[in-house]
């Protein structure tokens, strides 16, 4: 079985990643907000039921979450296993899974903090209309032809206050404080991957390591 918990900050590769591990082992990647936006926009019982807090601009709580996740686990295509992406964030929820189902592994994608906010604060998007599924990386790639400049439509670019460094370390700092209690709560099944290689590298670690 490849019950799978997937860790690992913002920038890290975790959604390329996790859709390798789906792909290999035959397991679908189950991002929280993927299932709250399926429940949602089918009107099911749950997603009525999280839109009303949505809507007040409140967070869905604990409880719910914990429903629609066990939901979504109990679906015939995790008879092999899954991947599990945003959750569980707490220890309140991963006690909850633990209710719902056995976890195998926990692959905890490590990137320091630099590399995170070098790869996020070079995004930079354009205004025009129809770019807007274009992201540009003056630190990465894809770099823009002529700096500042959209090689599509010749607008301007601009970084989201998203991108901005002060942003990216709030987020940061969350991101450890949330996740080193359940690394510690999942012990000897985290395994650690340097995912400051590049995409392949890290991905062959990723199945020597499952395999
Ligand atoms: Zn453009």
């Amino acid at each position: 079985m490849k019950r799978i918990i997937l860790l690992g900050p913002q920038g890290c590769g975790k959604g390329t990643q996790a859709k390798f591990i789906s792909e290999k082992y035959e397991i679908p990647h189950i991002s929280t907000g993927d299932i709250f936006r399926y429940n949602i926009k089918n009107k099911t019982e749950l997603g009525v039921e999280a839109l009303k807090y949505i809507n007040d601009g409140n967070l869905v709580p604990d409880d719910l979450t914990n429903r629609i996740v066990e939901d979504r686990l109990k679906q015939e295509d995790c008879v092999n296993g899954f991947i599990l992406d945003g959750f569980p964030r707490t220890i309140p929820q991963a006690d909850a899974l633990r209710e719902m189902t056995d976890i195998d592994y926990v692959v905890l994608i490590e990137i320091p903090d630099e590399d995170v906010i070098f790869r996020l604060e070079g995004r930079r998007m354009c205004s025009g209309e129809n770019c807007k599924d274009l992201i540009y990386n003056i630190n990465t790639s894809p770099k823009p032809q002529n700096e500042g400049v959209c090689d599509r439509c010749g607008r301007g670019l601009y970084q989201r206050d998203d991108d901005k460094v002060e942003a990216i370390r709030k987020r940061l700092q969350e991101y450890h404080e949330k996740t080193s209690p359940l690394i510690d709560y999942y012990g000897d099944k985290v395994i650690s991957i340097d995912g400051t290689k590049d995409i392949e590298e890290v991905t062959k670690d990723i199945f020597d390591k499952l395999d």
